[in-house]
């Protein structure tokens, strides 16, 4: 359910027509639902009622300021992945009690800054991070709160750049390992054992392997229970997916019973870390057709967003449901949606069928929502695109359009010298 529907064949972001954002912030441009957010998470809050849990909003997939303040004010937790985040996490208003640091590769001042803020824990992927991280403790003379993040070799059958809890993946530590890991870190002063976590991979489609590996873990934790160490909490991750085109994903209703059967008994808290599910759906990228051409057989729309906007379909093959913003045509063409960008990667879709569109229209890319802007880059010196969020028949700018100058920031094209070695310095 989203709120990027046709009214009088056009198509509207809740009560704004696209066309009319077009026209106010430019185009390429990334749109948000604030009712379809907030719709998101209240479903997935509910899903879970009957037993202590805490959703930690996934930062990565979309990290605009005003999207985490809207999950901060309906009192959201956050799973972050580096400081950075944490640092949007703050200025955005999340309280850092609530914030779940992941991540496979934290550095001293990363492991520093999240003490410091007092973050609820650290998820630690490996023997020598948490080294790392007692020392870091015992160096700011605090207690660091971890959890293990445990890989439970279940295969969730997605894309391969986005499975990470296969055996051989870098995310996490066997849960052989965790059980030597938990001996070792219960016995530290420095560090307090907190729970677990698992985060199996993104855009998972069933629920077999969210049950399975939810059961390997609580094996785990009835074993390191036998043993002394009691865990206050289990973290389930991320990763349900969400309808892009023909997949038919669990409702998170059912996603939420489902996670709730399978840790029926566990006295602790669930902590959930949904990222794409919450925010997917709840944005469209709007785009202007610039060009049409034919090469040969192949017949192409060039458009005004590139991979530099949207490189999903370019990294995972990924497909985003593409429609004209205005009443859709009745003739069809197939087509190769490209961007500007000089690569042959850079497309939207290809092979599309669509309705018949010509240069000077606007197209809507669907679920662009996460893994979208947060993604993008200025690649082909192209300023980033400006975000909106809206609300009802309000807009809010959440990022002005990057600007010529905001591409060479920080850049100077005769940079001051620095010698290095033993040579007198410049003179
Ligand atoms: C990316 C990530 C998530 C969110 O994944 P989604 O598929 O967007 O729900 C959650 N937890 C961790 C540790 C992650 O790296």
């Amino acid at each position: 359910m989203n709120h990027f529907q046709r009214r009088r064949g056009v198509l509207h972001a809740e009560d704004i027509p696209l066309d009319e954002l077009a026209r106010a912030y430019g185009t390429p441009l990334y749109v948000y639902s604030t009712a379809t957010l907030t719709r998101h998470w209240k479903v997935l809050e509910r899903s879970l009622r009957g037993m202590p849990h805490l959703l930690c909003y996934a930062v990565k997939a979309n990290s605009n300021l005003a999207v985490l303040s809207l999950f901060a004010r309906l009192g959201s937790g956050f799973d972050i992945v580096s400081a950075g985040e944490l640092y949007r996490v703050l200025k955005a208003g999340g309280e850092p009690g609530k914030v779940v640091f992941s991540g496979v590769g934290k550095r001293d001042d990363e492991i520093a800054f999240a003490l410091d803020q007092g973050v609820k824990v650290l998820d630690v992927e490996s023997a020598e991070e948490l080294g790392r991280v007692s020392v870091v403790a015992r160096r700011l003379k605090r207690r660091a709160p971890i959890a293990l993040r445990v890989n439970p070799a279940v295969d969730p059958k997605t894309h391969p750049y986005i499975a990470t809890g296969l055996r051989e993946s870098k995310f996490g530590v066997s849960v052989e390992e965790a059980r030597r890991l938990y001996a070792l870190a219960a016995g530290d002063p420095a560090l307090q054992v907190k729970g677990v976590a698992m985060h199996i991979g993104s855009q998972i489609t069933e629920l077999g392997p969210f049950v399975d590996a939810i059961a390997r873990v609580r094996g785990l934790v009835r074993d390191l229970a036998r043993e002394g160490i009691h865990l206050a909490h289990l973290d389930v991750g991320g990763g349900l997916g969400i309808p892009y085109g023909g997949e038919e994903p669990p409702h998170p209703d059912v996603y939420g019973a489902a996670v709730k059967k399978a840790l029926r008994g566990f006295d602790g808290e669930v902590l959930l870390e949904p990222g794409r599910v919450l925010v997917g759906n709840a944005g469209v990228l709007v785009t202007r057709v610039l060009y049409r051409k034919r090469n040969g057989r192949r017949e192409f729309v060039v458009v005004d967003a590139g991979m530099n906007d949207l490189v999903r379909p370019a990294l995972y093959g990924a497909q985003h449901a593409i429609e004209p913003v205005a009443r859709p045509r009745e003739d069809e063409i197939v087509a190769d949606v490209v961007g500007p960008v000089c690569e042959s990667s850079d497309f939207l879709a290809q092979r599309r069928r669509l309705p018949e569109v010509n240069g000077g229209e606007l197209l809507c890319v669907r679920s662009a929502g996460a893994y979208g802007f947060a993604m993008s880059s200025s690649y082909n010196a192209r300023p980033r695109a400006a975000e909106v969020l809206v609300d009802g028949d309000v807009a809010r700018l959440a990022r002005r359009r990057e600007t010529f100058a905001d591409l060479t920031r920080g850049e100077q094209a005769s940079p001051p010298a620095r010698r290095f070695g033993t040579r007198r310095p410049i003179g």
